[in-house]
C-alpha cells in the first residue's frame, strides 16, 4: 500500500493509524505542520482495512435535518469558561455523572493541543473553551471502543471530520455512544501555532503556559484571546487585532482538506451539533446577554434523549433552523482558500511568524478607518 487517499483530501482524523492490525502507520507532519499518514511499506501486509476506515472514501450517512435550539447554560460561572453557551460542559457533566467517559481537545503541557478521555468532573475544564489548532487524535479512537465494549457511555466530542473518523473506525452502532461535533470554520496549522507562541514569548520575555482563545471578559461578540505568562505576565488582546486570529478568520493557514471539507452537510453525522448562536440578538434578543449563546442541533433520537436529560439546567428556546444557520455559513460551506496562502507558508518557512504575518493579512489602514466610520455610522443611526 502506498497512499491511502490523496493529498488534499485527507483531514487527518487518525481513523487509518487507528485501525492498522499492524501498527505500521505513524502521522508524520508536513512542511506546514500538518499530520498525515504515513505506511511503513515493510510491514503493511495490503489489507487495505486504512482504506475501508478512511472517512473519505467510505462515507458514513447523516441524519436529515432535525430540531434546533437558542441555549445557555444557568450557570454563569461555567458559562464564562466556555466558548459560547456553556452546553458541551452540561453534556460532559452528565455522562460522568453516569460513570461515563468524555473525550475532547485540551492543551498539553506545551500548549499542543491533543485529544484526551476524562471521567472525572475536575479535569472537565482541560476540555472546555475553542482552541483553534488542529487537535491530535492520537489512539482515542481505540480507547473509546475499549470503554464502549465494556459498556460505559462514552461522549465523543470533536471536528466533524473527527467524528467521521471515529464512526468509520467503530464500523457499527453502539448504544452506548453519544457523539457530538461543532460547527467548524476550519482548522489552523499546529506548526503556525507554534511559530506565533515563539514570537509572542519573545515579545513579552517569557514562557507561555495558558491560553485562552476566547476569553469573554469583556463581551462573547468582542472576544479577546489571552495568554497567561510564567514571570505573572499576560497578554489580552481584541480577537480582530490578534495576529494568530487575524490569519486563522482569513483561512491563511488551515488544513488543505478545509477548503473542500468532506464532513460538512447539514445532514450531521454526529447526535447533537454545536456552535456559537451568531445573530441571536436579531432573531431572538431575550436569548443575548453578550456573555455567550450556543445553538445547538438535535440530529438524532439519542441527542434527543440527552438534549432534554440536560434540559433543566439550561435556558432553551426552539428556533428554526434555517434562519438560524443563516448567521452561520461554516455550517454547511467550507472556508474559501486565499490567493496569498502559499506567499505565507513560504514566508513563514523562510523568514518568520511576524513577517509573513504582518505581510499578508488585511491590515489596510484605508479598509481599517473605513470599517471604524461604518461602526460610529451605525451607533449614530441606531
Ligand atoms: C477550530 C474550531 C472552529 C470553530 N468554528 C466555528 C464556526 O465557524 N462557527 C461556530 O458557530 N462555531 C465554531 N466553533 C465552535 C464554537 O467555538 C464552540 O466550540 C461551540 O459553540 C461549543 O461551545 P460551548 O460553549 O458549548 O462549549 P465549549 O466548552 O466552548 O466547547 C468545548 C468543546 O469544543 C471541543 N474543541 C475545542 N477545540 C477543539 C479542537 N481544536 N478540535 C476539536 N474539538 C475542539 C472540545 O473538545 C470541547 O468538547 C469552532 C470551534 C473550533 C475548535
Amino acid at each position: 500500500m502506498q497512499k491511502i487517499v490523496d493529498f488534499e483530501k485527507c483531514s487527518g482524523c487518525y481513523a487509518c493509524f487507528n485501525a492498522c492490525p499492524k501498527n505500521c502507520i505513524s502521522m508524520k507532519p508536513d512542511e506546514e505542520g500538518f499530520l498525515y499518514p504515513e505506511i511503513d511499506n515493510e510491514k503493511c501486509i495490503d489489507c487495505g482495512i486504512c482504506q475501508r476506515v478512511c472517512p473519505v472514501l467510505t462515507k458514513y450517512k447523516g441524519y436529515p435535518k432535525g430540531n434546533a435550539y437558542a441555549c445557555i447554560n444557568k450557570s454563569d460561572e461555567t458559562r464564562k469558561l466556555s466558548s459560547s453557551g456553556g452546553i458541551f460542559a452540561l453534556l460532559a457533566e452528565h455522562i460522568i455523572s453516569q460513570d461515563g467517559v468524555v473525550f475532547g481537545a485540551a492543551f498539553d503541557n506545551d500548549l499542543n493541543v491533543c485529544h484526551m478521555g476524562i471521567r472525572d468532573i475536575d479535569e472537565l475544564k482541560k476540555l472546555q473553551g475553542s482552541k483553534y489548532v488542529q487537535s491530535k487524535i492520537g489512539d482515542t479512537y481505540k480507547q473509546a471502543r475499549e470503554y464502549l465494549e465494556a459498556g460505559m457511555k462514552v461522549l465523543f466530542s470533536g471536528t466533524p471530520c473527527q467524528i467521521s473518523g471515529l464512526l468509520t473506525f467503530l464500523g457499527k452502532d453502539y448504544e452506548n455512544l453519544v457523539c457530538q461535533d461543532i460547527v467548524c470554520h476550519g482548522v489552523p496549522s499546529p506548526l503556525v501555532w507554534k511559530e506565533y507562541l515563539k514570537f509572542i514569548e519573545n515579545q513579552i520575555g517569557a514562557k507561555a503556559k495558558k491560553v485562552t482563545f476566547r476569553d469573554k471578559s469583556y463581551g462573547w461578540k468582542r472576544y479577546f484571546v489571552r495568554l497567561d505568562f510564567d514571570k505573572e505576565k499576560k497578554y489580552t488582546q481584541p480577537f480582530n487585532r490578534n495576529l494568530f486570529m487575524k490569519g486563522f478568520l482569513e483561512n491563511l493557514y488551515l488544513r488543505p482538506s478545509c477548503y473542500d471539507c468532506h464532513s460538512k452537510s447539514l445532514e450531521r453525522q454526529s447526535d447533537i451539533t454545536l456552535a456559537d448562536f451568531w445573530g441571536i440578538e436579531k432573531i431572538h434578543p431575550e436569548f443575548f446577554d453578550n456573555k455567550g449563546t450556543s445553538l445547538v442541533l438535535e440530529n438524532s433520537e439519542k441527542g434527543r434523549q440527552l438534549i432534554n436529560a440536560i434540559s433543566s439546567k439550561m435556558h432553551h428556546k426552539k428556533v428554526d433552523i434555517d434562519s438560524a444557520l443563516k448567521f452561520n455559513p461554516s455550517a454547511y460551506r467550507s472556508a474559501c482558500i486565499p490567493k496569498n496562502r502559499k506567499r505565507f507558508m513560504k514566508l513563514l518557512c523562510a523568514v518568520s511568524f511576524k513577517k509573513a504575518i504582518k505581510q499578508n493579512v488585511n491590515n489596510n489602514f484605508i479598509k481599517r478607518c473605513t470599517n471604524l466610520i461604518k461602526r460610529f455610522l451605525l451607533k449614530v443611526i441606531k
